[in-house]
């Protein structure tokens, strides 16, 4: 008997958001102008397709400085780094191009002016996660992280009324929002930027597998592991009351999963690349007949400029 078809449904928006686009786009740049080798501090954006790729034309990731040469081209990830990594690569003269995201560059300088003013900051995110760690350490002064509301009750602040919250870009935008208002519960008086203002890209992905989970039977989210947005999208379809996958490469899609569905929902996460997206519909069609259709999302037109850096660079080395 003939498989029965499968009708797929795209998020929009999904894959790459203007900061990956850059951080990837700098690294391309980077190798362009330099030559091989330049070194990347940590990985570029967490997909370990697109960090294998540019490891083949060139570039060599490192967790630490040290093992970079002196004067070696250096990139700092999306993510953002410390107030100590940047002071350690300037004191090694290493040759600096930061690739940190602008939305996580506004958080630091955001939990900055408050910490200037004498307040302290509560970081709402994953204490493990490299974009919290390059917060916390660009911020002088007391800094707490906070992952969950059970958290807030065990923070210890100098002065409850001067108590201000900044968080990781790529948070769950539902569960970022009761953990602010759990905060507000404690500090009255605690100050803080909208959650709308944390990420376009995070706020504007999870929205579309909301729209996923209204209509399908089971979610596919392409992604890494250690992904964070990627992985709040799977847990987002999940407790919206749909089987969720987040799945690294297509060949991990379990035809198990689809059996007696029908209709499934199909993203991907922030520092996914369409080609990806394409290799799993593949994917999926090897399993069954598919039927495709994009749905209506909101649209993003969002570009970062590559760092001026590269620019100025690029225009000096034109004859
Ligand atoms: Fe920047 Fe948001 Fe993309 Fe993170 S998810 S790199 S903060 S645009």
């Amino acid at each position: 008997m003939a498989a029965t078809g499968l009708h797929v449904l795209l998020a929009n928006p999904r894959g790459f958001c203007a900061g990956v686009d850059r951080a990837v786009a700098t690294v391309e740049r980077a190798l362009a102008l330099y030559g091989p080798p330049v070194y990347v501090r940590h990985e570029i954006v967490h997909n370990k397709q697109i960090v294998e790729g540019l490891r083949r034309k060139g570039a060599i990731f490192v967790e630490d400085l040290a093992d970079v040469p002196p004067n070696a081209p250096t990139i700092f990830s999306a993510h953002g780094v410390s107030k100590a990594v940047e002071r350690e690569a300037a004191a090694r003269g290493l040759d600096v191009i930061d690739a940190t995201c602008p939305l996580v560059r506004k958080v630091h300088k955001q939990a900055q002016r408050y910490a200037e003013r004498g307040y302290d900051i509560l970081v709402i995110g994953h204490a493990e996660h490299v974009e919290v760690i390059g917060t916390v350490g660009q911020i002088p002064g007391a800094v707490h992280v906070i992952a969950r509301i059970e958290d807030i009750d065990d923070v210890v602040v100098r002065d409850a009324d001067r108590v201000a919250f900044v968080t990781q870009t790529t948070l769950s935008v539902g569960d970022t929002r009761d953990v602010i208002a759990a905060l507000r519960r404690r500090f009255p008086n605690i100050v803080g930027p909208d959650t709308r203002d944390i990420c376009y890209a995070t706020h504007n992905r999870q929205m579309a597998v909301l729209d996923l989970a209204r209509r399908a039977e089971l979610i596919l989210v392409v992604g890494s592991g250690n992904s964070s947005n990627s992985n709040r999208l799977r847990e987002i379809g999940e407790r919206a009351g749909v089987p969720s996958f987040l799945v690294e490469r297509p060949a991990a899609i379990d035809p198990a999963w689809l059996a007696d569905v029908a209709t499934i929902g199909l993203t991907a996460g922030a520092s996914v690349p369409e080609v990806l997206v394409e290799e799993a519909i593949a994917r999926l069609r090897s399993i069954r007949p598919v039927t495709l259709e994009s749905l209506d999302g909101i649209v993003e037109d969002i570009e970062f400029r590559l760092p001026a850096k590269l620019l100025d660079n690029a225009a000096a080395a034109i004859p």
